[in-house]
Order: C-alpha cells, then sequence, then structure tokens
C-alpha cells in the first residue's frame, strides 16, 4: 500500500526546480535593486492574526484557512497569505522608527480550495511591501518593479496590468450603501453564494466570476466615480505616472480584490495563458491596517505573486534556465576509478563544478547519464588515461574533443566555453 500527496499539494520535481530557482533569483535581484530586503516570518501564526488583517468576512478566512487546535489548545492557523504576518512583524518589531521599511518575501501558503491548474492548497507567493509612503509614486514604482519583473522572465506578452481605486473608509462607506441598494433590487438574480454574501461584502459581488452576476456587476454604480477628493487625486497621480513611466495599464472598475484591507490602489496583472486561473500578481495600497492591527498609523502598500501560475508560463521558455553546465567524470576500469574519487576532490578543491559518475559500467551508459545530468564537459578518465596522467574532455555541445593533463584541467577550465 502506498501514500500519496493531500489533495491540492504537489513535489516540485528536479525537472522543475530550474524554473523556481530562476523566478526566485530574478525575484531576489529585482527586489533588491528596487530597495527592498528580505524578510522570513513564520509558516503558521495565531487565527485572530489572519482574521483581524485579513478580515473575518474575507473567502480567505470565511473558508479556505487550514486552522487547528495546537496541543496546548492555542487556535493556530497557516498562513494564507504573507501580508498579515509582515505587518505583525512591523509592529511587533517597533519599525515605526525605520520608516520607509521595505521587504520582500517569498514561500509556502495554504488555502483550502478546489485545485485546479495552476491553484492548489499548498502553493508560493512572492510578495512585497512598502510601509511609510504615501502618495501615488510608491504605487507607480511597484508596478513598474513587477513588470519589470515579468518581462525579465520574457513572460509578459500575454499580461494585462489593471488598476483600479477603492476608495478609503470616509467615500467607501456612502458608496457601498449606494451599491448595496442597487443590488437588493437586483437579489434575485444574483448566484446562492452572492445572495448570501450581500449584506455582508457587497463589494465582492463586483468580481464574482458567475455570467449574470457580471451582467449586474456592470450596471452597478462604481467606486471610482464616488471618490472622495483624495482618493481622486491619488488615482489620477497613479495613472499620470503609469502613462509617464510607459507602463500600458486599463482601468477595472470591477476589480475588488479579495482582501479586507485594501483601500486606494488596486491592482492585478492577469494572463490570457493560463484560462480560468488568470491573475499571476495582485496587490494594493492598505493606509489602514498597521494602525488596526495595533500599531502607528502608517501608511502602506504591497502586492503577492503566484509562483505556480509564473512556473506555468515558464515551462515552454525554459531552454535557458537547463542549459548545460559543470563536468561530468566517467572512468572506466577500477584503477582509474579510485583515481577518479581523488582527482574529482582536487579539481573541486579548485572550484570545479565536478560530478562523479556513480554506477559504472560501459562508457555508453556513462555518457547517457552524462547527457541527463545537463553537463556541459564530459571528462573520461580510462586505462591510457590513467597511464598518461591525462583525461579526455568531450564538451556535449558540440562534441568537440581535447585531451588534457590532470594538472591542466583548472588552468584551462576558464577558457572553455
Ligand atoms: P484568485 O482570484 O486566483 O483566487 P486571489 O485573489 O485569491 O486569486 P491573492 O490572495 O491576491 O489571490 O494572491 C495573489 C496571487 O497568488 C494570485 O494572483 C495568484 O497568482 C496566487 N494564488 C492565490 N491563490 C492561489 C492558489 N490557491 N494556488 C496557486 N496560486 C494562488
Ligand atoms: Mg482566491
Amino acid at each position: 500500500m502506498t501514500i500519496a500527496t493531500v489533495r491540492g499539494v504537489r513535489d516540485i520535481l528536479p525537472e522543475e526546480s530550474p524554473a523556481w530557482r530562476l523566478l526566485e533569483e530574478s525575484a531576489r535581484q529585482i527586489f533588491t535593486a528596487y530597495g527592498y530586503r528580505e524578510i522570513r516570518t513564520p509558516i503558521f501564526e495565531r487565527t485572530e492574526l489572519f482574521a483581524r488583517a485579513v478580515g473575518a468576512t474575507s473567502d480567505i478566512v470565511e473558508k479556505e484557512m487550514y486552522t487547528f487546535a495546537d496541543r496546548g489548545g492555542e487556535s493556530i492557523s497557516l498562513r494564507p497569505e504573507g501580508t498579515a504576518a509582515v505587518v505583525r512583524a512591523f509592529i511587533e518589531n517597533n519599525l515605526h522608527r525605520s520608516l520607509p521599511w521595505a521587504v520582500y518575501y517569498m514561500g509556502p501558503m495554504f488555502r483550502y480550495e478546489r485545485p485546479q491548474k495552476g491553484r492548489y492548497r499548498q502553493f508560493h507567493q512572492m510578495g512585497c511591501e512598502l510601509f511609510g509612503a504615501p502618495g501615488p509614486l510608491a504605487d507607480a514604482e511597484m508596478m513598474a518593479m513587477v513588470l519589470r519583473l515579468l518581462r525579465q522572465l520574457r513572460i509578459d506578452d500575454s499580461l494585462t496590468l489593471e488598476i483600479n481605486s477603492l476608495g478609503c473608509k470616509q467615500c467607501r462607506a456612502p458608496y457601498r450603501e449606494q451599491l448595496l441598494t442597487f443590488l437588493q433590487g437586483q437579489q434575485a438574480h444574483l448566484c446562492a453564494n452572492c445572495r448570501d454574501r450581500l449584506q455582508r461584502n457587497p463589494l465582492r459581488i463586483l468580481d464574482c466570476k458567475n455570467e449574470e452576476c457580471r451582467a449586474i456587476a456592470r450596471q452597478a454604480p462604481m467606486m471610482k466615480d464616488h471618490l472622495c477628493a483624495g482618493c481622486a487625486d491619488h488615482f489620477e497621480g497613479l495613472q499620470g505616472l503609469l502613462g509617464g513611466m510607459a507602463l500600458p495599464y486599463t482601468v477595472n472598475p470591477l476589480m475588488v480584490r479579495g482582501l479586507d484591507y485594501y483601500n486606494r490602489t488596486a491592482f492585478e496583472v492577469t494572463t490570457t495563458a493560463l484560462g480560468a486561473q488568470n491573475a499571476v500578481a495582485a496587490g494594493g495600497r492598505y493606509d489602514g491596517l498597521v494602525a488596526e492591527m495595533g500599531g502607528q498609523t502608517v501608511p502602506a502598500i504591497g502586492f503577492a505573486m503566484g509562483m505556480e501560475r509564473l512556473a506555468l508560463l515558464l515551462e515552454g521558455k525554459q531552454a535557458e534556465s537547463s542549459r548545460r553546465q559543470g563536468y561530468y567524470l566517467l572512468t572506466v576500469g577500477e584503477a582509474a576509478t579510485e583515481q577518479g574519487v581523488l582527482l574529482a576532490e582536487q579539481w573541486r578543491n579548485a572550484g570545479l563544478a565536478v560530478q562523479m559518475d556513480w554506477l559504472g559500467g560501459s562508457m555508453k551508459a556513462q555518457l547517457r547519464r552524462a547527457d541527463r545530468a545537463a553537463a556541459l564537459q564530459v571528462l573520461i578518465l580510462g586505462e591510457q588515461e590513467l597511464a598518461e596522467q591525462t583525461v579526455l574532455l568531450k564538451n556535449m555541445q558540440d562534441g568537440e574533443q581535447r585531451r588534457l593533463a590532470w594538472d591542466q584541467l583548472v588552468a584551462t577550465s576558464g577558457l572553455l566555453p
């Protein structure tokens, strides 16, 4: 009897790892260049952190969280997203004294959802949070950074940047009433889920995927037409900056985001290449959250991107990350193998990446494994080479061969392709 994974989780096998590393390394490089430093928060937190930060009426907290009592009876949840913990860490470590504060994170998140392609129960996000910058400049720069990363990964061809403004406490409350009145008039045509959340979270109805709800949403009053002067200025400022940076975007007045903490700017990057799971990055401003969580009033903005979806987009464009590299040492005969182990260690001491064939056997079999290991250079050590203290070097890219003395290899390595 075999044991399989839990539904909705998956292994990232060695074949996929290069794409993941490329994602992680590119993100680290770009986030760092824009002034973000890495933070690593715990995988689990007190449940109330998410209930308060993400919102008790959000889909995430209402139905997607992995929550359990630990052995001491405390209610614990696996993190469903990254922002709540970053805000907690910011407050807990008194970081309002070091504003502006800009951090990035990457790692697994957990949501009990219906698994599909691009939607899992353990998935990975990388994201950034910027505290202390109130103006639209921060928003525009963050979007520029996201788009730069996607461009660098060369997965920007099927992408769209959508923005919206969700207003603030002042202008959203009267808008919410208007929207509620409108939606109540249409109640009979809403899907069951939307009828259910009508009172609790009417804004969420605007981005319901159901066709009938969408038709109603298109007729609904829009937040962007009810912004107060401050929010309208902010939104206009943002659009001016995006235009100035020549970043193509569209205003999507129906985008409201699933997390309750957002205000003013919301943005999403969507793709046409992944079917229903079309959001690859999403974020927005949350100027009230730090204070709501017990900290001082600190403006903030952040985003997260789904790494599984980025990896899927990268899949077709992998040639570069799986390029051949390193040395693969194959030996023929017992004496050569014994000497080979020692040579491999010496070459590694000198800084070369040398993989030794673990199984031996025929030259053909070993060459096949070298090819599978994506080695760039194969080092062949047989009886003749052992006697001459040389090694036969075969370039797996172009098939070219040359013979080198053992002590020449390190000196030559810098000159090899
Ligand atoms: P969706 O509408 O796809 O459910 P969301 O609004 O729940 O997305 P966020 O909470 O904003 O997503 O998370 C940011 C990003 O994380 C998403 O744009 C998506 O790329 C990714 N993501 C979210 N949930 C999952 C999941 N269950 N599996 C894989 N990726 C996910
Ligand atoms: Mg979701």
